[in-house]
């Protein structure tokens, strides 16, 4: 078959270039017949050009032209002509000129198309990813496809350029605790054994520091069995970063520029040189939530001082309650928040009727809180007052209405102002307050639209970029109480630096212990993790043993880890962003499927090829596997 291959592109043709000859490959976006003549907009990754077949074409050419379909591959090859004033597209930027085709040669079919490929797709999910070719081919694919690989060039340019080596780690290896369930490959070799893949290349990247590189990166895939929900990907990209001789601040510094270099040179934003910092306690009193969106305010505030004074019963148990499970925790050594009353206001809410506050209510449940109380706030003669819901609670006297100094000091303290809502949850364990009413705040930023700009594209839209607001959350605790299993775990992973003043408390109260460990945070989602990490073979044992790890377990796991760090381990920290995230906030898209080129589906499964599949009865018997099939 004769390959008529192209002179040029179909984004580049400019008026300038009328009265040339030119070849162009592509796929047919478009055909329209106009009394005798015939338009195709003929696309490839640069652009769309519109190719004229004249009513006075050849025979033969005309004959091609009436065969040709959506997503048919063409070779075109014509004359460059300015299109008629009338028909100018200042929307394309080859608008102003059209070819006049000679010669067409179809260089391939396309079958009936499932769905059409346009900007946007109102086709379901799985069947975009049942024909991911076709979808992949959309501009609004392939620009997205096109932001990750200029983000990932970029990273490397300024990784590189700060005296990192992209050093790659193995794939199959032994089992690296990320908190989830690892994915296993059965070994042929050595029957029963297993390698497991990565849940991250972290035990390689501290040992390349043992082994002297001091400042490593790599664009790593990562392996995590977790049950599909919400937007996890089986696998996904880390940007994982480890540098030797760090503290803290000098990971956070390097974050910070690296992000600054991709975000100026992809987007053209100027990223603050440092971003806010909030430590996981002021993050969790002020948000509710460690993964704060700051693209709005409407803060938590602390109610409880005016809870002794008012006469609500719910919420003085609740304090009463945490109170005397802090004293007993205390009278063991160990550390309780207490209890805990928050209330947010909700600007101009006062007409929120009571099912959208029993939405906010289900909301809160969700986290365990075990009710949603309000108020709102009127306007009296010339001073404002609480009335419905909670208010009643807070009269200075029994039955009068709450327009006193009760209720006037709690609208000062909350900057309320007439015509707000005020939304409360009270709760015997403090975090279960916070965490509440925190996702009654995040639910009321998405419903009211307190985010400008929210769901818009970022990259390369006639909108502008969106808002970033980068936050780092810094000071988490070390460890969390695992309540089903009755048991401490480690809130990052095992190989966190205690901050230094809780090493003598480390067993005694593990509840009280802060890592050295960070989070960077945009718009409300985690973008990276990290930690300085712990380099003596003693204290590692410690971390170990607090979770539960038996000596003999930790030896057989990590034993070569522990090892490696008797032989003059540096100090050393890191970080890993995840790579589908940054490009998904940059694309002001809401699913990291959207960014990744072949995703699974909600269902981890790849309705393109059919993935998982199954294997022959052969490649079991070779790995001495044998299926056993639940009834
Ligand atoms: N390995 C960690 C993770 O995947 C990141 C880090 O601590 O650098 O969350």
């Amino acid at each position: 078959m004769e390959i008529l291959k192209r002179t040029v592109n179909c984004g580049a043709l400019r008026k300038t270039d009328a009265g040339k000859t030119v070849i162009l490959n592509g796929w047919v976006h478009r055909k329209r017949d106009h009394g005798g003549i015939s338009f195709i907009n003929l696309r490839d990754r640069w652009g769309i050009t519109q190719a004229v077949i004249d009513q006075d074409a050849p025979a033969e050419l005309a004959g091609i032209a009436s065969e040709l379909r959506n997503e048919y591959c063409l070779a075109v090859e014509g004359k460059v002509r300015p299109r008629p004033p009338e028909m100018v597209n200042p929307d394309m930027p080859t608008g102003e000129i059209e070819v006049a085709a000679e010669r067409i040669v179809i260089l391939n079919r396309s079958g009936v198309l499932p769905f059409q490929i346009d900007e946007k797709t109102s086709a379901g999910e799985d069947l975009r990813l049942k024909y991911r070719y076709l979808d992949l081919r959309s501009f609004a694919m392939q620009n997205r496809i096109r932001l990750r690989s200029e983000v990932s060039f970029a990273v490397r340019e300024w990784m590189t350029g700060q005296g990192f080596y992209e050093i790659e780690t193995p794939t199959f290896i032994r089992s690296t605790p990320e908190g989830a369930r690892d994915y296993l490959v059965p070994s042929r070799l050595y029957p029963g054994k297993f390698y497991a893949l990565p849940q991250s290349p972290q035990l390689y990247k501290q040992i390349l520091m043992v082994a002297g590189f001091d400042k490593y990166f790599q664009i790593a895939r990562c392996y995590r069995d977790e049950d599909a929900r919400g937007d996890r990907q089986p696998e996904f990209t880390q940007i994982d970063i480890e540098m030797s001789f760090v503290s803290r601040d000098d990971v956070l510094a390097m974050t910070e520029g690296l992000f600054g270099h991709v975000f100026k040179k992809i987007l053209g934003v100027e990223l603050p040189a440092r971003f806010t910092r909030l430590t996981y306690e002021e993050a969790m009193e002020r948000y509710g939530t460690d993964k704060p969106d700051l693209r709005f305010d409407m803060l938590l505030h602390d109610f409880s001082p005016w809870v002794e004074q008012g006469s609500f019963q719910a919420f003085k148990d609740a304090l009463g309650r945490g109170e005397a499970d802090r004293k007993e925790a205390a009278a063991k050594g160990v550390s309780a928040s207490g209890g805990g009353v928050k209330a947010l206001v909700v600007k101009s809410g006062a007409g929120y009727s009571r099912k959208q506050i029993e939405e906010l209510e289900a909301q809160a449940k969700i986290y365990r809180a075990k009710g949603l109380a309000w108020m709102k706030v009127a306007c009296g003669e010339g001073s404002p007052f609480l009335e419905g819901g909670a208010a009643k609670f807070f009269a200075d006297t029994a039955g009068a209405p709450a327009d006193g100094e009760l209720a006037r000091s709690i609208i000062t303290g909350l900057k309320a102002e007439p015509g707000d809502l005020v939304l409360m949850v009270a709760d015997s364990r403090r975090s279960v307050a916070n965490t509440a009413l925190g996702a009654v705040r995040s639910k009321l930023g998405r419903d009211l639209g307190l985010v400008p700009g929210a769901g818009q594209p970022a990259a390369g839209n006639a909108a502008g970029p969106g808002r970033f607001e980068f936050v780092w959350i810094v000071d988490f605790p070390m460890f969390e109480f695992n309540e089903e299993e009755n048991r401490w775990e480690a809130a990052h992973h095992l190989f966190t630096w205690p901050q230094e003043q809780y090493h003598a408390v480390l067993e005694r109260d593990p509840g009280s212990v802060k890592g050295d460990l960070y989070d960077l945070v945009l718009n409300g989602y985690e973008l990276a993790s990290g930690s300085i990490r712990i380099h003596d073979p003693e204290l590692q044992k410690r971390i170990f043993s607090i979770v539960g790890i038996k000596a003999e377990e930790a030896e057989k796991k990590f034993g070569f880890l522990t090892e490696a760090f008797t032989y003059g381990a540096p100090p050393h920290g890191g970080i890993a962003p995840g790579l589908d995230r940054l490009v998904m906030l940059m694309a002001g898209e809401t699913s990291i499927k959207e960014v990744i080129t072949f995703p699974k589906n909600s269902f981890a499964v790849s309705p393109m090829d059919d993935c998982p599949g199954d294997v022959d009865q052969k490649q079991l018997d070779e790995l001495h596997l044998r299926i056993v099939k639940n009834e």
